[in-house]
């Protein structure tokens, strides 16, 4: 376990602030809760100016260097596998596709994400074109979940108004909870289903998202997740989605649906699950605040996330992963510049910026432990995760 402890203004810090052990033995220390001594401003200040400038060429460059290399992917699996002596050869092959296309894809589905954010170039249009494209091709609807994602990065860690992750207080849990979260089996099923059902079931019901009023789903225009400017694209966003149905289904037609389930639709489960994992793992650990209207401020919201470190992934999925809390403060600089430009702003942030490298698994395993709901800590209006039951 290694969280960020830079400077004397935090070894002062730690005195106050306190400090908890984890289930796995590491001391670690919570995040301040106090507003920050620092403004946006001066976070900007510290990164050099270069690092906010979109590149068309460069982002293309990267995507066009994923594209290639699923491609190679899918050739191998479309040529190289059925090459293979049957039997064993061929079972261990799958296994191997499926994690490197899913990897490949998930670092397409970044690249998408960015568009969203109008990171990919200086031009809407073609950020949204491309973002239209590649979240489509992926089964995401891209300007509906666009819209969605904004609320989130607008409202982090606020108890009342985040979009996703939202924080729950022991008593809005159901009576089984304990029994879920009490035992590793309960804990293994539920990482199992949160990683293959949790992105479906949030597109179509909204679960674990902001509760509103009426029925709330990703593809329906009058959601009310959506204003009347932004239905229209919410429209749009679903023909993207049933063109690549379409398309899927003359395949299942022309090839067979087992082959399209394997070499489509295995990886683009992996390219859901990864993210889903690396999205749960930002917004949940021990050492993070939740706010509620007394306290929350976009800054804080923003800065009560956490950098993970993937190892090898870190690089394919154009680390998204460990450079989370610079995108929750600048969502359109580009992704090639996110680890210069979190490197910079570290001596400004202090203790406000934390990063864990425990493993990922190990770390999967502890927070599903740890963190399932929030209570109020001594100051009013912060919230922290216990599992007290
Ligand atoms: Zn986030
Ligand atoms: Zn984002």
């Amino acid at each position: 376990m290694s969280t960020n402890n830079g400077g004397t203004v935090v070894n002062e810090r730690k005195k106050k602030e306190p400090v908890f052990a984890s289930s796995n033995g590491g001391a670690m220390q919570r995040s301040p809760a106090d507003k920050p001594p620092f403004t946006l401003g001066d976070i900007k200040k510290a990164i050099p100016p270069h690092c906010f400038q979109r590149s068309v060429i460069k982002s293309f460059s990267y995507l066009v260097h994923d594209l290639v290399i699923a491609a190679g992917l899918l050739y191998f699996a479309l040529v190289g596998i059925p090459a293979l002596p049957a039997g064993m050869l061929r079972y261990i092959a799958w296994p191997l596709y499926w994690a490197a296309q899913g990897s490949v894809l998930t670092g397409v589905w970044v690249i998408g994400h960015e568009c969203g954010h109008h990171a990919f170039s200086d031009y809407l249009l073609l950020d949204n074109i491309v973002g239209f494209i590649l979240h489509s091709a992926l089964l995401t609807p891209f300007f509906s979940w666009k819209y969605s994602h904004r609320r989130h990065h607008a409202n982090t860690a606020s108890m009342e108004n985040d979009e996703v992750y939202v924080a729950k207080k022991k008593s809005a849990l159901p009576w089984y909870t304990p029994y879920v979260f009490g035992n590793p089996v309960g804990r293994l099923v539920y990482i199992i289903l949160q990683l293959t059902l949790a992105w479906p079931l949030y597109l179509a019901f909204n679960l674990s998202g902001q509760p509103y009023p009426r029925f709330t789903c990703h593809y329906d225009p009058y959601s009310p997740l959506y204003n009347d400017n932004e239905r229209i694209q919410v429209i749009i966003s679903d023909a993207g989605l049933l063109a690549v149905l379409f398309t899927l289904y003359k395949f299942t037609s022309s090839y067979g649906f087992w082959l399209v389930v394997r070499v489509y639709g295995v990886p683009v489960l992996i390219v859901s699950a990864l993210f889903v994992l690396i999205t749960y793992l930002h917004h949940t650990h021990l050492a993070l605040p939740h706010y509620d209207s007394r306290e929350w401020d976009w800054l804080r919201g923003a800065l009560a996330t956490m950098d993970r470190d993937y190892g090898v992934l870190n690089r394919i999925l154009h680390n998204v992963t460990d450079t989370h809390v610079l995108h929750h403060i600048f969502p359109n600089m580009p992704h090639y510049h996110a680890m210069e430009a979190t490197k910079a702003m570290r001596p400004v942030l202090g203790d406000y910026y934390k990063v864990d490298s425990t493993p990922i698994v190990k770390a999967t395993f502890r927070e599903a432990k740890e963190c399932i709901y929030v209570e109020q800590g001594d100051r009013k209006g912060v919230y922290w995760y216990s599992n007290k039951f």
